[in-house]
């Protein structure tokens, strides 16, 4: 299966996993159905003085649990099925998770890299004219996906604020700071992810620097996921980015292959002391290379369809840690659940990002902040609180832990959808 039907994966999970688990059809049914999808033509005035039309998407998906939430994503390949997809993921995320929330996603089929920064401000605001009525902060509320940030938030921000003529930082999440973003948003994901596998690592009595790890792809999420765990002395032995990897038996020095990758935009095997550094012992390998590796965990963390059946046989590693949104295709899910290879689910893996989204929102509402260390306190209950959920169910029924992590959801958005009237709710 190619990464074209990622939505059909995407819903053959889901329709799988609800009959094994035996959800109700009706339940499953109204997983299937996105609420609404909203696709705009976004004309934008390039430096040139041409101007450029450019497609974007916001999809509401379900809307059981609460206002629907989940990022934009700037990225060549956004198609219509693709937000579909992130957009059903979100919502049982959320449901992961226990927010009140359902899920949504949005997203422009743009490369970003080639645009000024002035174009891409102008790209933002467009985006928000046409999705003004759609989203909000009872409705709708977006957040940074792939290649999208803080700042493009502020601008969001302010476009949706001039049109609505209020205060609404309630509207969007992952915010700057100074216009009501919360402490600690920046490495949420990331931050979620590593107590994940510190979760692991107390069940499995694991001591940090007998455990490898590798990673795919050094954004936001990857990044800080491997920086805290090589804090805790974690041997981070392969890092990637869009353009190739680099692996070290000995281990890499997250810290100073980031701040290179600041300077130069180019990821390099280097060891910094201070702003000097020197090159360390490496191989240069692929992409598909370091999915292969043979390590304790593996975290793909950078776009979906990944691992699918033409490489999946190639997988050595022990764990995988889904901080990407969808890089397991469902087609290789019962290969790996019998070659025993655990795999921690996205829609838990990467939660720290939309819990901690979820708790600026809190404080926007309240218009009240919270400490950095308050935002860690709570995030770390939550994830704990999911992870174990997931956990114990997989332990009780011997299921995948993304079979427990949807059956969990399912429950969840199963429960308020009969709340709200179904045929169950009337018979009983
Ligand atoms: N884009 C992130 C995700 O996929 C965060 C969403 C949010 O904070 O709403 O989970």
């Amino acid at each position: 299966m190619s990464v074209e039907n990622i939505y059909e994966s995407a819903l053959t999970r889901v329709k799988e996993i609800g009959h094994k688990a035996g959800i109700s059809p009706e339940i499953i049914n109204a997983l299937c159905h996105p609420k609404s999808l909203m696709t705009a033509s976004l004309p934008v005035r390039m430096d040139n003085g041409s101007t450029e039309f450019f497609t974007g998407y916001r999809c509401r998906y379900n809307t059981a649990l609460g206002p629907t939430k989940g990022g934009i994503r700037y990225h060549p390949d956004v198609t219509r099925e693709e937000v579909l997809a992130l957009a059903l993921w979100m919502t049982i995320k959320c449901a992961v998770v226990d927010l009140p929330y359902g899920g949504g996603k949005g997203g422009i089929t743009v490369n970003p890299k080639a645009l000024s920064a002035m174009e891409l401000e102008r790209l933002s605001r467009a985006y928000v004219r046409a999705m003004a009525d759609f989203i909000g902060p009872e409705v709708d509320i977006p957040a940074p996906d792939v290649y999208t940030n803080a700042r493009i938030m502020g601008w969001m921000l302010d476009e949706y604020e001039s049109i609505k003529r209020v205060r609404a930082p309630g509207v969007i999440t992952g915010k700057p700071i100074s216009l009501g973003g919360s402490l600690g948003r920046d490495d949420a994901t990331g931050r979620g992810a590593y107590l994940c596998i510190k979760e692991l690592q107390r069940k499995n009595g694991w001591q940090p620097s007998d455990i490898t790890v590798a990673v795919q792809g050094f954004g936001n999420g990857g990044y800080h996921a491997v920086r805290l765990l090589r804090n805790d002395g974690y041997n981070i032995v392969a890092v990637s980015d869009s353009k190739g990897a680099i692996y070290s038996a000995k281990g890499f020095d997250v810290q100073s292959l980031y701040e290179e990758k600041q300077r130069f935009n180019k990821l390099k095997a280097v060891y910094c002391n201070q702003s000097v550094c020197e090159l360390v012992d490496h191989d240069v390998i692929t992409n598909e290379d370091l999915l292969a590796l043979e390590v304790d965990i593996l975290i793909p963390a950078a776009l979906e369809g990944v691992i699918t059946k033409n490489n999946v046989h190639n997988i050595k590693a022990r764990y995988i840690v889904e901080v990407a949104n969808g890089p397991i295709l469902a087609e290789v899910d019962d290969e790996l659940f019998k070659r025993k290879v655990h795999v921690v689910p996205d829609v838990l893996a990467n939660a720290g990002g939309v819990i901690v989204s979820y708790f600026e929102w809190v404080q926007n509402r309240q218009g009240y902040t919270w400490t950095l260390s308050e935002v860690h306190e709570r995030l770390g209950e939550k994830m704990t609180r999911g992870f174990n959920e997931v956990w114990d169910l997989s332990k009780s029924e011997g299921i995948s832990l993304r079979d427990a992590a949807y059956k969990l959801a399912f429950k969840r958005i199963g429960s308020a959808i009969e709340a709200h009237g179904t045929k169950e709710y009337f018979s009983s």
